[in-house]
C-alpha cells in the first residue's frame, strides 16, 4: 500500500461494489470530492460498515495505492440521527446530497460547498419541520456560490407601484414590480410575495449558522421553493426530483 492521508469528511454517496464491498464518494474541505473503495462494507461483520452510510461527518484514514483511494480506518464524528426520524428531512437531506454531488467540480467549489452541506444537514436533522425553508436556503444560497447569483433590487422603472407583489424572472435573473410594461419585460417568471423576496434577500446574507432562521408564512414558502428550486434545476441543467414524493405523499 502507498501513502496514507488522514482527513475530515462527509460521506455523500454510497454504491455496492462487488458482492462486499462498497465504493462511497466523500467530500472534504480541503480535497474535494473523493472516490473511497471501503471493502467489506457489505458484510454485517464489518467495522467499516457505518462508516459508508451517507450522510456521515467522519475522520478517516485513507490509503493510496494506484490512484485508487481505500478506506483504513475512521471514527464517526456527526452521524445526523435526527434525519431518520422524518421522511421529509431524510429526502430532503437525499437532495441535497445529489445537488452536491453534481455541483462540487473541483476544491475552490469543495471549500465554499462544504461548510454550507455540513450546516444545512444540521440543521435537517435538528429541525426536520423546517425541511422546507432549509431546503430552499441551501438552494439559494448554493447559486450564489456557484455564480449563479440573482438580482435581488427592487425594480429599476423608477416607478414601482405599491402591489406587495414583484415578478421574480426567471429569463433576466432580476426581479420587476407587477406594473404591466415591467411584467412583459420579464419574459418568463413567477409573480411572488414580498414575503418570498425578503427572504430571498435574508437567506443571501445571513451567516450559515442562521441560514434558516428567518419565520415564512405557509404562502411564502410555497413562492421560496417554488422559485429556488426552479431556478437550480434551470441553472444546473437537471430536472432534481427527489423532493416531489413528499407533495405526492396524502395529508397527515
Ligand atoms: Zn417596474
Amino acid at each position: 500500500m502507498g501513502a496514507t492521508i488522514s482527513l475530515r469528511a462527509v460521506v455523500i454517496h454510497n454504491r455496492p461494489h462487488r458482492d462486499q464491498d462498497a465504493i462511497v464518494t466523500m467530500l472534504s474541505h480541503k480535497h474535494g470530492l473523493l472516490k473511497v473503495m471501503v471493502p467489506g462494507a457489505k458484510k454485517h461483520s464489518s467495522r467499516l460498515a457505518p462508516l459508508a452510510t451517507p450522510p456521515l461527518l467522519g475522520d478517516f484514514v485513507l490509503s493510496e495505492s494506484k490512484g485508487f483511494y481505500y478506506l483504513k480506518e475512521g471514527d464517526a464524528v456527526e452521524s445526523f440521527k435526527g434525519l431518520y426520524s422524518s421522511f421529509e428531512a431524510l429526502t430532503a437531506a437525499s437532495h441535497i446530497l445529489e445537488v452536491v454531488q453534481d455541483t462540487v467540480v473541483d476544491t475552490e467549489s469543495a471549500q465554499v460547498i462544504y461548510p454550507l452541506l455540513l450546516y444545512v444537514l444540521y440543521d435537517l436533522s435538528t429541525h426536520a419541520e423546517k425541511y422546507r425553508q432549509i431546503v430552499a436556503a441551501f438552494e439559494w444560497r448554493l447559486m450564489d456560490a456557484l455564480g449563479f447569483g440573482f438580482d435581488l433590487h427592487d425594480c429599476d422603472c423608477g416607478k414601482p407601484n405599491e402591489m406587495p407583489t414583484y415578478a421574480f424572472s426567471f429569463t433576466k435573473c432580476r426581479l420587476f414590480c407587477s406594473n404591466v410594461a415591467c411584467v412583459a419585460k420579464a419574459q418568463d417568471y413567477r409573480f411572488v410575495s414580498s414575503g418570498c423576496v425578503e427572504a430571498l434577500r435574508y437567506i443571501r446574507d445571513a451567516k450559515l449558522e442562521r441560514l434558516s432562521a428567518f419565520h415564512a408564512a405557509d404562502y411564502v414558502l410555497d413562492d421560496l421553493s417554488a422559485v429556488t428550486h426552479r431556478y437550480l434545476c434551470e441553472r444546473l441543467e437537471k430536472n432534481y426530483d427527489k423532493m416531489s414524493i413528499i407533495d405526492s405523499l396524502p395529508p397527515v
